[in-house]
């Protein structure tokens, strides 16, 4: 097994990052390959708690060359942050490699998102406003800038021009702000070049020959399938795909290189952002839920926001599972679950009268309505437990419930969010 994809299985959040962390040590390449600083990973080790965004999840282990490929939106004043903040709290300067055709996230697409939320009002998408949306626009309209064109000043001051023609326009008529400056914005790119230079090389030459010498490569999605804008909740989806799919593409890998693929899902459900949430809780219930979740309560690691959660939805971790075509399941966050009585899963939805266990469109997923089954709790802490026969016997039997109900083995048990708090089937 030498290429690993650790993907989400639902709406993102899912505990990838600790997943990702757990895996590293075994891992000569951690490699983002999709999305940029928009959602973060949460992983505690040695040397504390971070939250990553942009950068790969391997960075606190000095053996491991992190990637951020081609297919990433690459945001340069982030990537620096991150890397000022593990020198903060003691973390060796990890090695990190950014490709040469990774695209760049610019100060215009920020803007343009923050405008265009506050235009739609009530009608917003939830974005993280950090320009995700524009970026892809702009790189399938051609208008992107790559990182090797951050060393050419010609070819760069071109592409601002090019990029910001139309924008522009748009700018200052449609949103009434002041437009932006392209030789401003070049001067700009040009400072962020200069400490980039070390850190830029072909990254797509580095993993294929690492992939050819058999050497382990770990592929990190970041969030989940459902918010794929071809399989997922669309229009509530991400603009980059997130499935395992697109990892070798975004990557830069062949297609059949990957091995494993490792589809990450909570023993709730938690969604940050809008779109249908067929399983959502409210009131006490879900602030009940919420307050115990995750490392520090269901809220956003990159946006604080608090996180929308529910009960484990079977018909869509199957979907997600089917889509990211996982050959095995971690799931996390099981001790969570310890305070309750009884524990709804949701088994099928219902739409118009009828039921069914296929994930539907989303014209019609907003129709649906969650069938519970209920399983009994286990209520005793079980963060200390590393075998799965130790764990209680209802525990178990919600696992494996889990399972049948998804129909990929779960081989992972997540019970705490600490790296060592992990049961391997
Ligand atoms: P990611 O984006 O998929 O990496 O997920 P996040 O890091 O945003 O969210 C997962 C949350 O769950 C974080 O707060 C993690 O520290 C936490 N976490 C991960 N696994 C576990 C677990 O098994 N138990 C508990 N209690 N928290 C966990």
């Amino acid at each position: 097994m030498t290429v690993t994809a650790v993907v989400g299985a639902n709406w993102g959040d899912e505990g990838k990052g600790k997943v990702t962390d757990t895996l590293a040590g075994s891992s000569r390449y951690v490699v983002r390959f999709q999305g940029g600083s928009n959602a973060g990973h949460t992983i505690i080790n040695n040397y504390g708690k971070f939250s990553l965004h942009l950068l790969p999840s391997g960075v606190c282990n000095p053996g491991t060359v992190n990637v951020i490929g081609p297919g990433v939106a690459f945001h340069p004043d982030d990537f620096f942050a991150e890397l000022d903040d593990l020198a903060r709290k003691g973390v060796p300067a990890p090695q990190v490699k950014v490709s040469e055709r990774a695209q760049v996230v610019l100060p215009v697409h920020r803007l343009l998102d923050e405008l265009e939320e506050a235009r739609l009002g009530d009608r917003k998408f939830g974005s993280t406003k950090k320009g995700i949306a524009p970026f892809y626009a702009d790189k399938y309209l051609k208008l992107g800038v790559q990182v090797a064109d951050l060393f050419n000043e010609t070819r760069l001051r071109d592409r601002l021009e090019a990029a910001l023609e139309t924008k522009n326009v748009l700018i200052r008529h449609m949103y009434g702000h002041a437009p932006l400056d392209s030789a401003e914005l070049a001067d700009a790119m040009k400072r962020a070049a200069e400490k980039l230079e070390p850190f830029v090389c072909d990254t797509t030459e580095l993993l294929y020959g690492a992939w050819k010498r058999g050497e382990s490569i770990l592929l990190e999605g970041q969030l989940g399938a459902l918010r794929d804008p071809d399989h997922g909740i669309y229009p509530f989806s991400t603009s980059s795909s997130t499935l395992a799919g697109f990892a070798t593409v975004g990557a830069g890998l062949p297609p059949y290189a990957i091995d494993r693929v490792i589809a990450v899902t909570k023993a709730y459900s938690s969604c940050v952002g809008a779109g249908p949430f067929v399983t959502e809780l409210a009131g006490n219930e879900a602030e009940e839920l919420r307050k115990r979740g995750g490392s520090a309560g269901e809220y956003g690691a990159t946006t604080g926001r608090p996180r929308r959660v529910g009960w484990f939805d079977a018909v869509a971790t199957r979907y997600g599972c089917m889509v990211q075509g996982a050959t095995e399941v971690a799931l996390t966050n099981l001790d969570v679950l310890s305070y309750l009585d009884e524990i709804p899963l949701c088994v099928a939805y219902e739409t118009d009268g009828t039921r069914t266990t296929s994930f539907p469109v989303t014209s019609r997923l907003e129709l649906a309505k969650p069938v519970y089954e209920t399983m009994p709790g286990w209520r005793s802490p079980i963060s200390d437990v590393r075998k799965f026969e130790d764990l209680p016997e209802q525990a178990q039997d919600y696992v494996l419930r889990i399972e049948e109900l998804i129909g990929v083995p779960v081989r992972k048990v997540s019970v705490g969010p600490h790296r060592d708090q992990l049961i391997e089937r």
